[in-house]
């Protein structure tokens, strides 16, 4: 089915056509079972009021501290960090993947149809020069391989019919009554019947694309020949309808192809990147946390700190019972003398 490419008026300006691509895309990400303890913001490097001491050794026997407010918590299993790494993934790393894949457009140009004529069907009899406008579409059918055709119409065709509700639905009429395939592109001019004499000529335009046109015309392409042709029309009709054509495709044609970068969704997609990273480092410290704290010995915040009389390695008093560094057995003795 065709669909709008947007259209315009004298009177009214111009608009977008009926929208198909950048849709929005809809994730929901679990937040894990709630016996996590992610992200319970109870956890301190520094001594608080309320918060206890927890002491642990890392691999090469030295001491630390992290404080913790509330009951000794459980140091969370590897497995539940894996499943949000894996959740945060697929959701915020996903959508920030697919942002970057769309911001960027690059047109192809079309394959042409069996039947790739370009037909100016003049029926308000506006269009002088037709030689010039089959030229003009025929130079963009080069370039595009999009086959564009051009309707002129009076008004009452459509306006003053009980079958048309607007001149977008006489054009989606007249597209899909013309061509067999989506491989055309149809603009429908309409014009009051008496456009020669009267003061204020309210034309108006409609474009109607087929869908095989994904790859080739983007909707900011769509919006661009809209507000092109807008434009021309306003200078040249109705008296040069002609010149309105060609000054419009010849420059389509020049950027058509062009690469198309949309910056909102690059910033999406940092965005969402940011927000994936600075969530894993989070959850990375939270099971860290839980860790030192679940494997740590708590001890009062006074407690001394002490030197293994092998090794000179510091350790916390009340904490080991052999030297975490060398593995010197540590006496009560010999911590109360000290
Ligand atoms: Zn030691």
């Amino acid at each position: 089915m065709p669909h709008s490419s947007g259209g315009g008026s004298h009177g009214g300006g111009f608009h977008s056509g009926g929208s198909f691509s950048g849709g929005s895309h809809h994730y929901h990400s679990s937040s894990g079972p709630a016996e996590f303890t992610f992200f319970s913001g109870s956890y301190s490097s520094r001594p608080q009021s309320g918060y206890r001491r927890y002491v642990y050794y890392d691999k090469r026997g030295r001491y630390h501290n992290t404080y913790y407010k509330g009951p000794k918590p459980k140091a969370i299993p590897f497995g539940d960090l894996l499943a949000i790494i894996i959740t945060l993934t697929i959701s915020f790393g996903g959508i920030s993947f697919i942002a970057f894949l769309m911001a960027v457009y690059h047109p192809a140009k079309a394959t042409l149809p069996v039947n790739d004529t370009i037909t100016i069907t003049d029926s308000a009899g506006i269009i002088d020069d037709e030689n010039a406008v089959y030229e003009a579409l025929e130079e963009f059918q080069d370039i595009s391989g999009v086959t564009v055709c051009i309707e002129t119409v009076y008004d009452r065709t459509w306006a003053g019919s009980s079958k048309y509700y607007s001149l977008e639905d006489y054009a989606y009429s007249s597209y899909v009554n013309t061509f067999d395939d989506e491989k055309h592109w149809l603009f429908v001019m309409s014009f009051p019947e008496d456009y020669e004499t009267c003061e204020f000529v309210n034309w108006r335009f409609e474009g109607m694309i087929g869908d095989d046109f994904f790859y080739t015309i983007s909707s900011e392409s769509e919006d661009r020949i809209t507000k092109l042709l807008n434009d021309a029309l306003l200078r040249y009709a109705p008296e040069h309808v002609d010149s309105a054509i060609v000054e419009a495709f010849d420059k389509f044609g020049d950027t058509v192809l062009d690469v198309q970068v949309n910056w909102i969704l690059v910033v999406v997609g940092f965005i969402f990147l940011f927000l994936y990273i600075f969530a894993i480092l989070g959850f990375i410290i939270d099971y860290m946390d839980s860790h030192h704290v679940g494997n740590g010995v708590n001890v009062p915040n006074n407690a001394r700190e002490l030197k293994c009389s092998y090794c000179g390695n510091a350790y916390i008093v009340g904490t080991v019972i052999k030297c975490p560094s060398c593995g010197a057995p540590l006496s009560y003795k010999e911590q109360q003398n000290q």
